[in-house]
């Protein structure tokens, strides 16, 4: 599944809207809403071709959106509706899932790097921009194997934001988050897992959590989910650690959810064909930690989290 973090998500759930509304959405071409609740309400309302309907339509939105046929809290509500025109009624409708007060069901993966910032470089042209494209595809293939749905920041060579990366993450209630690096020093054969520091878990306490501490909450539960694929990485490449490595990473701090960065070493090899050996492995225990780590994933704030 594509998903462009500056244009909105892909539809996980269309509503069917009053005929009143599908008329005037017809009339104006494309719509596209995306409500998510994740603990916070975030609420983006684009109406292309008219910004007079926006300014009309918006509040009618706001007060569908209170309503009781909206899941109460949970997965994030995305509706969208582009280009061509609104069938008449049966408007095709997806039913909403059940609230999931608990559970891992998504898993972001970021590619890091794309577009013009191409990530390490090293010989034959390697650049870790394509390299993680690669690694993508096959923990993907492995997560998906698992159940887990899959959402990635990028699926080719763009360069989203750091924030645009955290964004996906933090709109999605349920997810974890990994950002794929191939380093540029290190032993090669080996990969590392890194989560942020414990000091990083410590904020000012003011009632409303910043962007900039958004994982304050996860500290712990991305050290668990860290370890648990550093331990499957370390049977498989031999000379990788054994736990998860404390670092202050950019892309880690702005993500609500369990997040971690995997490093395989390192774009040094002489030949790519090593790195790409590697990529099954990185994925199967990827994939694996996941499964293993998964009955701890309890969200801060639920019954049987910790306070
Ligand atoms: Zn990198």
């Amino acid at each position: 599944m594509n998903y462009d973090v500056r244009d909105g998500g892909p539809s996980l759930l269309s509503r069917a809207w009053p005929s009143g509304i599908r008329n005037i959405a017809r009339r104006f071409g494309i719509l596209h809403i995306v409500h998510i609740s994740n603990g916070r309400l975030f609420f983006r309302i684009i109406l292309i071709s008219s910004a007079t309907a926006l300014l009309v339509w918006a509040p009618l939105f706001l007060s569908s959106a209170k309503s009781p046929q909206q899941p109460a809290s949970g997965a994030a509500v995305i509706v969208q509706q582009s280009g061509s025109p609104i069938t008449t009624p049966p408007y095709p409708t997806i039913p909403a899932p059940a609230p999931q007060r608990t559970g891992l069901n998504i898993v972001v993966i970021d590619p890091a790097h794309g577009g013009t910032d191409p990530g390490a470089r090293g010989a034959q042209g390697i650049r870790e921009s394509d390299l993680v494209l690669d690694l993508t595809v096959q923990v993907r293939r492995a997560l998906e194997a698992q159940g887990f749905q899959v959402l990635q920041t990028r699926s080719g060579n763009e360069n989203p934001s750091f924030d645009d990366r955290s964004t996906l993450a933090n709109a999605q209630r349920g997810a974890v988050f990994v950002t794929l690096h191939i380093a540029s020093t290190g032993l090669p054969g080996t990969a590392r897992v890194y989560t942020m520091p414990e000091s990083a878990a410590t904020v000012p306490t003011g009632g409303v959590l910043s962007w900039d501490h958004a994982q304050a909450p996860y500290v712990t539960l991305s050290r668990k989910f860290g370890d648990a694929v550093q331990g499957q990485l370390a049977q498989r490449f031999k000379g990788s650690p054994n736990n998860a490595q404390s670092a202050a990473i950019r892309q880690l701090r702005t993500t609500g959810a369990p997040a971690i960065a995997v490093e395989i070493c390192s774009v040094s090899v002489q030949d790519r064909g090593d790195l790409d050996r590697m990529m099954p492995g990185v994925a199967d225990a990827i994939a694996r930690g996941l499964a293993t780590f998964r009955p701890s994933y309890v969200l801060p704030g639920e019954p049987g989290s910790q306070p």
